[in-house]
């Protein structure tokens, strides 16, 4: 197959914005093992890209835009591509319904011309778009050749590439396309591109991380003419990255969903363990993240939400002159939240933070970030100490993840509880 890329786009063409689409489909497709022997950028004129669409499918299968789908008078992409296939634009139910959803989730009016976004030739193929109000399409020209529409935003352009685009191409190619997401926790971006690099930059299998508050996720994809094959072209780059990063990996899943709650959850419920939590900065946030795994029940008996001093005292049986004597926020009441919580309800493990998430009460000896986990299992209880930087939201969430990142090590640790009843 023969595809080519054309993006859509004056302040492209004038280096106002940095073609990072381009970049980003030559990758995908070279990993689907599409050809691509040209890519233009066109401004927005309608001439041009006239020109433009005609030359690309007198060499190609497959010309695949981006940018131009948007509501405005310059968004003309679609229009001039349904001239070129010589079909009218009509206004299309499904999308239509697509585009009034996208406004009333957002929350956001809608005006008349957001309908031109629902317009697309009769046999076009919708692709719904998550991220953003614009469609992308695949517009069948003639028999067998196809313009492919993506939005130019690229947090737009890359998932419904990835979902809806590389799956046809692939399907249409003969060719069958794999992925699997290793994910990390631990290392900062920086440091797993530093670590990796070689490995991003090479054409098969694909390297690309997302990365969300103190996690990445690497989607490693290849291409073959089965499974098999594309798969023995992962299981190498897979083992090279567990080598690289050692134990910061903790899963390596088959889909993108996933999240170090659904892996430690899918521990405990493996060696048959409970767990609760002991909360202080987290406010109930690590038990209602471990709760928003399905199947939690199994293996999650409850928490203690305990904000203030007399709550640890009074829920967990943590001493007041403790509290006192070592502060709040240190290793000792840690300690005590976590053991306090495994003995009263009778868990396997359990885990527990104080800490401070700021943006006041920070201290030279205490300062902001200062955060403590507990962690209670049969081996007697750890502190894991965290100094954590950012805004308050971020100490919050970090700290739920270390918590239960914590929990995941303790349940992949311990042995099996056999016929034990939850
Ligand atoms: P919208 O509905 O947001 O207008 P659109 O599909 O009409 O989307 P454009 O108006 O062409 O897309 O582009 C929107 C923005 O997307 C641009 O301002 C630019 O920031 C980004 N963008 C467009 N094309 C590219 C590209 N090739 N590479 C990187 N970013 C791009
Ligand atoms: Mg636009």
């Amino acid at each position: 197959m023969i595809a080519e890329i054309l993006c859509v786009g004056t302040e492209l063409l004038m280096g106002q914005v940095l073609n990072t689409n381009g970049q980003f489909l030559a990758r995908e497709l070279a990993a689907l093992g599409v050809n691509l022997y040209h890519q233009t950028v066109v401004g927005d004129n309608p001439e041009r890209l006239e020109a433009a669409y005609r030359e690309a499918l007198s060499r190609a299968e497959v010309v695949i835009t981006s940018g131009g789908l948007g509501p405005t008078q310059d968004d003309i992409t679609k229009r001039v591509a349904a001239k070129v296939a010589g079909e009218p634009l009509v206004l299309r139910p499904e999308a239509e319904a697509m585009v009034r959803d996208w406004f009333a989730r957002a929350g956001r009016e809608m005006t008349p011309n957001n309908l031109g976004q629902a317009m697309f030739t009769p046999r076009t193929q919708i692709l719904p778009n998550r991220n953003g109000t614009a469609p992308g399409a695949i517009v069948p020209v003639g028999e067998d050749q196809f313009i492919v529409h993506l939005p130019g935003p690229p947090r737009e352009l890359e998932p419904l590439f990835r979902e809806q685009v590389a799956p046809w191409l692939a399907a249409r190619s003969g060719r069958v396309l794999e992925s699997r997401y290793v994910r990390i926790f631990g290392l900062g971006e920086s440091m797993v591109d530093t670590l990796l690099e070689d490995l991003e930059q090479q054409a098969e299998p694909t390297v690309s991380p997302y990365c969300s508050t103190g996690e990445v996720v690497l989607r490693v994809t290849a291409g073959g003419a089965t499974r098999q094959e594309a798969l023995g072209k992962i299981e190498p780059a897979v083992a090279e990255i567990r080598h690289r990063l050692g134990d910061k990996v903790y899963a390596v899943c088959d889909t993108a969903e996933g999240s170090l709650a659904h892996s430690a959850v899918a521990a405990l419920k493996a060696k048959g363990l409970t767990v609760a939590t002991a909360e202080s900065l987290t406010g109930g946030l690590i038990a209602a993240t471990l709760v928003n795994v399905p199947g939690a029940s199994d293996a999650v008996r409850g928490g203690f939400v305990t904000y203030q001093s007399v709550a640890k005292t009074l829920l967990l049986g943590v001493p007041a002159e403790m509290i006192e004597q070592y502060n709040v926020v240190s290793a000792q009441v840690a300690e005590a939240m976590a053991t306090g919580a495994r003995e009263r309800l009778g868990v396997d493990i359990a885990v527990s933070a104080t800490g401070l998430a700021g943006p006041g009460g920070g201290t030279e000896a205490i300062p902001v970030g200062t955060v403590f986990l507990g962690l209670a299992t049969a081996a007697g209880t750890k502190v894991i100490p965290l100094h954590l930087t950012g805004d308050r939201e971020r100490i919050r969430t970090l700290s739920m993840k270390h918590a239960i990142h914590a929990v995941l090590r303790a349940a992949e640790g311990s042995p099996e509880q056999e016929g034990k009843q939850p």
